[in-house]
């Protein structure tokens, strides 16, 4: 199995854990809260890219088309916050789910130190002590095996060099 598919199996094992004992966890198709709101243009390293090329190319050529045009305004772009490109904002849904980058998968269930990798939603119920008993996964051992996947660079620089899009 390699390096990032095994990652995948360990996250959705942390995260299969944190759901069955949360049945009411909130994320799920239609809660789509941080996809519009990305602190940065997302990072990725090959592999990522590699997998994420994948479901983009599956998708309707005209869907693909609107995707790198979003992508292209994201390089030109200063407000805070990103709207992913890849979100279907009529659906709240993930238009590339299963190919989607590990921050995706993370989010949510992850901490990093005692710093929270989750939405103001997840926060509420931090603080108020709702999710005391949460066994959340370590941001920082999933970005040290991340490391050994190689370089990452913006999801814009990957789509700028991917030849056969345009931008
Ligand atoms: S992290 Fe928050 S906004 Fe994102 S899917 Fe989960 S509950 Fe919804
Ligand atoms: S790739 Fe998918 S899951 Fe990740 S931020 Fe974009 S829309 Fe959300």
């Amino acid at each position: 199995m390699n390096k990032l598919i095994q990652l995948h199996v360990d996250i959705d094992t942390r995260i299969n854990a944190i759901r069955d004992d949360n049945t009411d966890w909130q994320c799920k198709m239609g809660c789509d809260g941080c996809c519009h709101r990305l602190a940065e243009v997302p990072r990725l390293t090959t592999v990522e890219w590699e997998l994420l090329q994948t479901g983009l190319i599956a998708l309707p050529s005209e869907i693909l088309q609107e995707i790198s045009h979003a992508v292209a305004t994201l390089s030109k772009q200063s407000t805070p916050f990103v709207v992913c490109p890849m979100l279907d904002k009529l659906k709240g849904a993930c238009v590339v789910y299963e190919h989607r980058p590990v921050a995706c998968r993370t989010y949510g269930y992850y901490v990093q130190y005692d710093q929270g990798l989750y939405c103001n939603d997840i926060l509420e119920r931090v603080t108020g002590d709702v999710l005391k008993d949460v066994v959340w996964g370590n941001h920082n051992t999933v970005d040290r095996q991340l490391r050994y996947l190689g370089e990452t660079k913006d999801l814009t620089k990957w789509f700028a060099n991917w030849e056969g899009v345009t931008l």
